[in-house]
């Protein structure tokens, strides 16, 4: 790549290329969420971040620029969102998308044809679909493996592998894979890891802490919170892979809008609240469908009797609101869907209401069946993301719907 296409454009900038990691040192997750990164603005004092709702930016003379030029490249509201998550996050630099799928569409440009990857076995599906239809076709060679299994991932590993893609804890069965573990596997076989931090964000797991090189959202999820904006990120441990990264999204153009850069930044406001309190009634509705007759399983990451509570102990500071269970009928199952009143029936996790779907042919009808029997997506599983209602109403919803 030349100059004037990286290093000119985004060398002017503060932040577009990296981030100044000690900036606010000292100070909470929460803090920074309220306060952003360079935070009010400093021409008219305003508390919220403005929206540079341009396209384009004019250069006061010839060889002379703001830094900006064209919003594909940089836009000032999108950066602000960029350089707060890669401080709450610890990375160097972070990228904002339209959507989870456009940031790793993006991130997949790190690979050339031929090369191998691995990837969680249970995922979620858009990825599988991603991964098996589109990327395949350029020559792309996905593996499919329980990354929570240490023996498993070092079998797999191919001279040719150069990513390991991990989402943990899993979707929608909530295994937990020990982060620190799979980097070091990844990075003795020279490949890069890169963990989809969704389920808990940066809020309760630091995969860049445990060695993790990237880190990757679907935004449109904890990170927004009200279900009302599509949203991807990926950020960077370090400068390593920013300019291949860089070079992808400016050509391919999927990079997050202004006005919902902005939101986002509204969104992030209350990450920590709202991360709390929906962990709280998460805590609230697994104990009564522990208690209740009709419910066969229940796979919370915080309930100490999970098998991977010790390791989540360890790796994380919370365990989130993502509840899956198996109800004793394929009818029960559906009937809970129809009935639920206050828990709404929809696809989606994160947000301030709380959803039901079913994952065997919503999230993951692009995955085939015998990797679902093995996983245990049966037609018995229903995965509840937890929001922000009150708990109480909440498990009476789901009391009467189970029935
Ligand atoms: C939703 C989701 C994605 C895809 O993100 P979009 O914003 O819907 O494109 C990727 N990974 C996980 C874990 C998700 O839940």
């Amino acid at each position: 790549m030349n100059d004037s296409s990286f290093e000119a454009m985004a060398g002017e900038i503060e932040g577009l290329l990296g981030i100044d990691q000690e900036k606010h040192a000292g100070w909470h997750a929460e803090s920074i969420a309220v306060h952003g990164y360079e935070g009010a603005d400093v021409r008219t004092g305003a508390i919220s971040y403005p929206l540079y709702q341009s396209a384009t930016f004019a250069h006061p003379a010839w060889g002379k620029s703001t830094g900006y030029c064209y919003s594909r490249c940089g836009n000032p509201t999108r950066l602000e969102l960029e350089n707060t998550i890669a401080l709450l996050e610890g990375g160097k630099k972070c990228m904002a998308f339209s959507s989870g799928m456009a940031a790793i569409t993006t991130l997949l440009k790190l690979l050339r044809s031929g090369d191998h990857v691995l990837v969680s076995d249970d995922l979620y599906g858009g990825t599988y679909r991603l991964f098996s239809n589109i990327y395949t076709q350029y020559g792309l060679e996905f593996d499919y493996v329980d990354l929570t299994d240490a023996d498993v991932l070092a079998a797999s590993f191919k001279p040719n592998t150069k990513l390991v893609f991990l989402e943990t804890p899993t979707n929608p069965t909530m295994k937990v894979a020990d982060i620190a573990s799979v980097a070091e596997a990844a990075h003795s076989h020279g490949a890069v890891l890169a963990v989809d931090n969704t389920f808990l964000t940066m809020y309760f797991q630091k995969p860049l802490e445990l060695g993790a090189d990237v880190v990757v959202y679907s935004g449109t999820k904890y990170l927004c919170g009200h279900n009302d904006v599509l949203s991807g990120f990926l950020v960077l441990r370090d400068g390593t892979l920013l300019e291949t990264l860089f070079n992808a999204a400016m050509s391919e153009g999927n990079q997050l809008d202004p006005f919902d850069s902005w939101l986002m930044l509204r969104s992030l406001k209350t990450l920590g609240v709202r991360l709390r309190q929906q962990e709280n009634n998460a805590k609230r509705i697994v104990e009564a469908l522990k208690g209740n007759p009709h419910v066969t399983d229940v796979f919370y990451v915080g309930d100490p009797d999970h098998s991977d509570y010790g390791l989540s102990c360890r790796q994380t500071s919370g365990f989130g609101a993502m509840v899956s269970f198996k109800v004793d009928a394929h009818e029960r199952a559906l009937a809970v869907l129809e009935r639920v009143r206050l828990v709404l029936f929809a696809e989606s996790l994160g947000g301030t209401e709380s959803l039901v779907t079913y994952p065997l042919v919503q999230t993951h009808g692009s995955i085939p069946k015998p990797m679902l029997d093995k996983l245990g997506i049966d037609e018995r599983l229903l995965r509840l993301s937890v929001g922000l209602e009150n708990a109480e109403d909440l498990i009476a919803d789901l009391e009467q719907a189970i029935g």
